[in-house]
């Protein structure tokens, strides 16, 4: 079974056709710019030749029609004909409480979809554009949701709830939702396999370290609780978001910045976290330069997350009773060798114990503890379009 994992932003669309028999990844690619007279257009094969063209994209509907057509092309294509993609897996942000697992889609899915939208205005729309677009170029072929939030749907009511009026979570649906939930679940169940355990007898500490960046407690195989919230702003101090903060301190910068809500939520969320604290970058590479070089609000910036991190990992020790792996991933988890490393300095008393040659690694499947370490730490690159494809073959057959 051959299964089309596509990805919808804004103005992007990123996609991979995967080969079920083997996980292979047949081509992949992405679409920039949707919308524009230069629309940037890339097409990979794992032969390692590269297609990019610029051209006008006008819509979702208009990058998949160039998509398929790629596909099968006689030069570039990898299948034969559209009939050789037998299901397509959407990720999809936000499901709020209605989805706890991937589904396929039909017209109630859809009409769920687009309530779904008010708790994620800016992802949800694009990702509903990709779905009408597959619809009605492959109107045979079956498409199945992946959300972000549905891994989290195990989290306790007092892990969800905010100390907020009840009625606020009912008619609104404030709660904490919880993202990056594929990414979780695709490395807590990594760790099970590379400790040769069930995962419904482990407590997993997941941090998904990226440009977004959240901490999950994955106890018996179930997400517990989580560091992102009600949006992807919660949390750990990211890359320009700026995690946790006092909620006072929105209506007091609003009074005193005289900020509209836009602009006080395009301050927490563009130009705060690392980059609002040191200047610099948003890129850890960047930092972790400008630090060495002496830039001490640089140096701050790092200082400040890797104790966020270590913060959240003692946190949700605490939630589960205990802890058997830590595992990193995305960017910075599966490349900051120094950022693990500042991370894991302190966390010694919960019995990890960091083998430094080991953690000299990046984006590989490693244990970078060292051996007979109480608490194993891991590496593992994530794969998020491959846990796509996994919910898309097992429901769409
Ligand atoms: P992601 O959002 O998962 O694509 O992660 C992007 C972030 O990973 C970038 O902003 C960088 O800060 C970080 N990153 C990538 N490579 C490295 C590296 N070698 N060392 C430290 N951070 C890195």
């Amino acid at each position: 079974m051959n299964v089309l994992v596509v990805n919808c932003g804004s103005s992007s669309l990123k996609y991979q056709l995967v080969d079920m028999t083997n996980e292979s990844v047949l081509a992949k690619g992405q679409f920039e710019k949707i919308g524009a007279e230069d629309a940037i257009f890339t097409h990979k094969r794992p032969t390692g030749d590269k297609l990019k063209k610029i051209q006008p994209v006008l819509d979702h509907k208009a990058a998949l029609k160039i998509l398929l057509d790629i596909l099968v092309d006689k030069e570039y294509g990898v299948i034969a004909s559209m009939d050789e993609i037998d299901a397509v897996g959407h990720r999809v942000v936000h499901g709020a409480e209605k989805f706890a697992k991937s589904v396929l889609i039909n017209d109630e899915v859809m009409a769920t979809l687009e309530e779904c939208s008010k708790m994620a205005p800016l992802h949800n729309p694009p990702n509903i554009q990709g779905i009408e677009a597959c619809q009605s170029i492959m109107p045979n072929v079956p498409q199945v949701a992946v959300f972000d939030t549905a891994f989290h749907q195990s989290m306790p009511p007092e892990a969800y709830l905010y100390g907020l009026p009840y009625d606020v979570y009912e008619k609104y649906g404030v709660r904490r939702y919880g993202f990056h939930g594929t990414s979780h679940r695709y490395v807590a169940d990594r760790v099970a396999e590379l400790m040769g355990k069930p995962l419904s007898e482990l407590k997993i500490i997941s941090c998904h370290l990226g440009n977004g960046s959240s901490v999950t407690a994955v106890k018996n195989g179930q997400s517990v609780d989580t560091s992102m919230g009600f949006t992807p702003l919660a949390g750990l101090v990211m890359g320009t978001r700026c995690g946790d903060i006092d909620p006072a301190i929105v209506p007091f910068l609003m009074d005193q910045m005289n900020l509209s809500t836009k602009e006080v939520d395009e301050l927490m969320n563009k130009k705060s976290g690392v980059l609002g604290i040191s200047g610099v970058s948003n890129d850890f590479r960047v930092l972790e330069e400008a630090a060495e070089a002496g830039n001490e609000k640089a140096q701050l910036a790092l200082n400040m997350f890797h104790y966020k991190v270590r913060a959240t990992i003692g946190a949700y020790a605490a939630v589960m009773g205990g802890v058997d792996a830590i595992v990193f991933t995305a960017g910075i988890g599966e490349n900051g060798i120094g950022n693990r490393e500042a991370i894991c300095e302190g966390l010694e008393y919960l019995g990890t114990a960091l083998d430094k040659e080991r953690n000299n690694v990046r984006g590989k499947d490693t244990e970078i503890s060292v051996e007979g370490s109480k608490v194993k730490l891991f590496v593992v690159p994530t794969n998020e379009e491959i846990m796509i494809a996994r919910d898309t073959q097992r429901l769409a057959k």
